[in-house]
């Protein structure tokens, strides 16, 4: 049994369950909980509110962004410029903007860094690349996923009034977005659990995640 920190990596598409899962993993373990595609949304707001367009008018917002995260799976919370944004981070179209500027690879690998620092100490880190580009050597890989209607249904649940073209708009084409994308695409990397929530309780998805970590020890 080793007794170095734990490194989980979380990948799969929107609304399979991926954050309640790492959330409750990381509480479990005692571990951090690093939640990337909040800093994906973090860089979309602040392109928004600098009206910042093109790719290179992002990356030169980059220079002097302040991004600070709280890693704690309790109150995760994520900070531009010592403004809490995290609640305004969770909108559709926060969503569909950080889809683009997840496509630039000067904003993946200014990202790339930061990811990877939190996780030194110990940490459930979730996105679409941490198995196969921010934790390739992770002590444990897992690629949740569920039916589409379920991740449809479950994004109109945390959107709640959201129209269904909204929710699709949402799910779909964020999807084929980190799925296609030339720069670290979603895929299930060598080496991951794939773990498909259909159908199933959170508590029953947690001790399968459980018993996977606990064997790689
Ligand atoms: O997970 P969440 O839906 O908040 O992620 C928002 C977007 O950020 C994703 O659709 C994806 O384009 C991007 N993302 C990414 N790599 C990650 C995490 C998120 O490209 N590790």
């Amino acid at each position: 049994m080793s007794d170095h920190p734990l490194r989980i990596a979380i990948d799969g598409p929107s609304g399979a369950g991926k954050s309640t899962l790492a959330r409750a993993l990381a509480r479990a373990l005692g571990l951090r909980y690093l939640d990337t595609g909040s800093m994906y949304r973090a860089v979309a707001w602040k392109a928004m509110q600098a009206s910042a367009l093109d790719s290179d008018d992002v990356v030169a917002l980059l220079d002097g962004m302040d991004l600070q995260v709280t890693a704690d799976p309790e109150n995760f919370r994520v900070r531009v410029g010592g403004i809490d944004v995290t609640d305004e981070l969770r909108t559709p179209s926060i969503g569909r903007r950080a889809s683009e500027v997840a496509q630039i690879a000067a904003v993946r690998a200014w990202l790339l860094q930061r990811q990877r620092d939190e996780a030194e100490h110990g940490a459930v880190l979730e996105g679409r690349d941490i198995g196969s580009v921010v934790l390739p050597d992770a002590d444990a890989k897992f690629f949740i996923t569920a039916p589409e209607a379920e991740r449809l249904e479950r994004r109109a649940r945390q959107l709640g009034g959201a129209s269904s073209a909204e929710v699709a708009e949402d799910v779909r084409d964020r999807d084929r977005r980190d799925e296609q994308r030339a720069a670290s695409p979603l895929r299930v990397s060598p080496g991951a659990t794939v773990i498909n929530t259909g159908g199933e309780d959170e508590e029953t998805s947690l001790k399968r995640l459980l018993r996977v970590v606990r064997a790689s020890r």
